[in-house]
């Protein structure tokens, strides 16, 4: 099997990812430490064959974000990542800018 057909849209890591998070994590933005991309992780390319699933950059191929589930635990390592930004949910009160 070639890698083109292991690739799977970023979305496939809603599943998993959901498991951890509370928010949608395909709408996360992560940027790449290898190119300072920023691309929300469900536009990013998803392996789910390797141990545990592999999200890489789509623009230069780094790994972002490797997470693995075993054991009674998730491990999550994103040293590709320079940081990972996530919708805050609205809470009353609370003034929302909508980049207007
Ligand atoms: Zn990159």
């Amino acid at each position: 099997m070639g890698s083109d057909e292991r690739r799977l849209d970023g979305n496939a890591v809603g599943g998993l990812l959901g498991e951890i998070f509370p928010l949608d994590m395909t709408m996360a933005n992560i940027r790449c430490a290898g190119c300072n991309a920023v691309e929300p992780i469900g536009a990013e390319t998803v392996y789910m064959d390797a141990p545990g699933m592999v999200i890489r950059c789509m623009h230069c191929g780094n790994v972002l974000l490797t997470v693995v589930r075993g054991e009674g635990h998730y491990w999550l390592e994103m040293r590709g990542a320079t940081w990972l930004q996530m919708a805050a949910p609205s809470s009353p009160g609370e003034s929302t800018y909508d980049g207007t």
